[in-house]
């Protein structure tokens, strides 16, 4: 078969390898690579279905690329997930009438950890092949900063610079970074909004002498071996779920933020496991929810939130999927992303009974109606959903229409967002002990002005 190749959805990017793809990030024309083909594995999935969580990854990955052997693949698998907390890695659990997919036994115990410990050790791998070295530049509100620490932290070819606005995250999510003391680790807390944070860092990409010199790259989730890691707990969950219920196919809810978790899940289907339908889930930031019911994807403002990771207005993985939406037509999408640029809005047509889309409805929760499920999951059944979680379960009880089983995304454990928990069942109930240990963990942080120049100064000094 002929080798798989990274494309872009914006047409102008020279086909690139696997790796390449990795270490490139954004595409340069400014659009997201995606594969050239997404391979079917519908004769495949029968033998698939005892394979354990590292066997079942090296199958799907493999597939999307022809430039890692399958002794380095299975290595760098088996060291990514020898951090997980749980042997399953991502264990589904019943809960009521849902399976509840556990995405946080991961360092940071958020789902983010499933992806970012996989890259970090792709990154680790592809820099000594190459004798090369990377500056990760990155600016978080909360969970990528420190999941994506925890995934380099160490390393001897990559220096790690996390900005986030000072003062501004909650003090668990800032000590969760800033207890880490590896030597590569640099976490800058600027004098400043998240917005003014993300806007230093776009500067320092956007200047391509300084780019080039000191090696900067990114860890966001437009970064195609994100998505690729993530497309492996829907099948491993899909094939734990119908073989307890006997089922034919199943259904996944949720909580969306950029796009990249739901996205995975729909290359699933394409691949051709049996997935129902896809519910995605939003807080009261819906710009996804509202397209999946108009067509129309229109920027508004942010509001913050208790599900902080899902507070996002532009969901930087949606091109991807528009892409394919569109005809896998480039020409279009750079007209419709010109026009969201331009005038924050973009919109495509209905289908004839009036639906934006056969494989994917959504909806949207709020901090009453997540709280509110929070507590009644853990009246009726006794076990905590993080908030980010409750919405994903509050969308997929409002689409109770078909009988498939309904799994939900667990994507931050409770223990991350306590307080929430505690709103909502009056009770301290959510620990866990590498949390509270960071209580009393000795942290490093320094304080920097809110100017591209002092964050360039800072880096230019430090880098590898
Ligand atoms: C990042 C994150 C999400 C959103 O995931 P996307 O891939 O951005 O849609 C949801 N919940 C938690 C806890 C997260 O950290």
């Amino acid at each position: 078969m002929k080798p798989i190749r990274y494309i872009s959805t914006r047409g102008e990017q020279v086909p690139l390898t696997f790796k390449d793809a990795v270490m490139t990030g954004l595409a340069r024309d400014g659009g997201l690579l995606i594969p050239d083909r997404i391979p079917d594995v519908s004769d495949q999935l029968e033998s698939w279905q005892a394979l354990d969580y590292p066997d079942l990854a090296f199958e799907v990955m493999r597939l999307f690329m022809d430039d890692l052997s399958d002794e380095q693949l299975r290595r760098l698998i088996q060291a990514a997930y020898a951090s997980f907390a749980s042997a399953e890695v991502t264990p589904v659990r019943k809960v009521g009438e849902h399976y509840i997919l556990e995405l946080f036994h991961g360092p940071t115990l958020a789902f983010k950890d499933v992806a970012l410990q996989f890259l970090g050790q792709l990154f680790e791998e592809i820099l000594e092949e190459r004798n090369g070295r990377l500056n990760i530049v990155a600016a978080t509100s909360g969970d990528t900063g420190s999941a994506a620490i925890a995934g380099v932290r160490g390393q001897k070819r990559i220096h790690i610079f996390v900005m986030h606005p000072y003062g501004r995250v909650s003090p668990l999510q800032e000590r969760q970074m800033t207890s880490v003391l590896d030597d590569n680790v640099f976490n800058l807390a600027v004098e400043g909004s998240f917005d003014d944070c993300q806007g230093i860092m776009k500067s320092l990409f956007t200047d391509l002498p300084f780019k080039d010199q000191y090696a900067l790259g990114t860890v966001n989730s437009v970064n195609w071996a994100r998505v690729l890691s993530q497309i492996v707990y829907y099948v491993y969950a899909a094939f734990r779920v119908m073989e307890e219920t006997d089922a034919p196919a199943v259904q996944f809810a949720v909580p969306t933020g950029n796009f990249g978790d739901i996205l995975a899940g729909w290359y699933a289907k394409q691949m051709g496991l049996p997935i129902r339908r896809l519910v995605l889930a939003t807080n009261e930031n819906d710009i996804l929810s509202r397209f999946f019911h108009t067509g129309v994807y229109a920027r508004g403002t942010v509001v913050p939130t208790i599900s902080p990771s899902m507070d996002i207005q532009v969901a930087s993985n949606f091109e991807r999927w528009l892409y394919y939406k569109v005809g896998s037509n480039p020409k279009e999408i750079v007209r419709l992303m010109d026009q969201f640029s331009r005038e924050g809005r973009l919109a495509i047509p209905r289908d004839a009974s009036g639906r934006v889309d056969e494989e994917i409805v959504a909806g949207s929760s709020d901090t009453r109606r997540t709280l509110a499920t929070i507590e009644k999951i853990h009246q009726n059944n006794g076990y905590l959903l993080d908030p980010h979680t409750a919405a994903g379960v509050f969308v997929a009880e409002q689409y109770n229409d078909l009988d498939d089983p309904m799994i939900c995304l667990a994507t931050a454990h409770p223990a991350k967002f306590a307080k929430a928990i505690q709103d909502a069942t009056g009770k301290d109930l959510a620990h866990h002990p590498l949390l509270d240990a960071l209580m009393d963990a000795p942290t490093r942080c320094e304080v920097i002005s809110n100017s591209v120049d002092a964050v360039k100064a800072y880096v230019a000094q430090r880098a590898i």
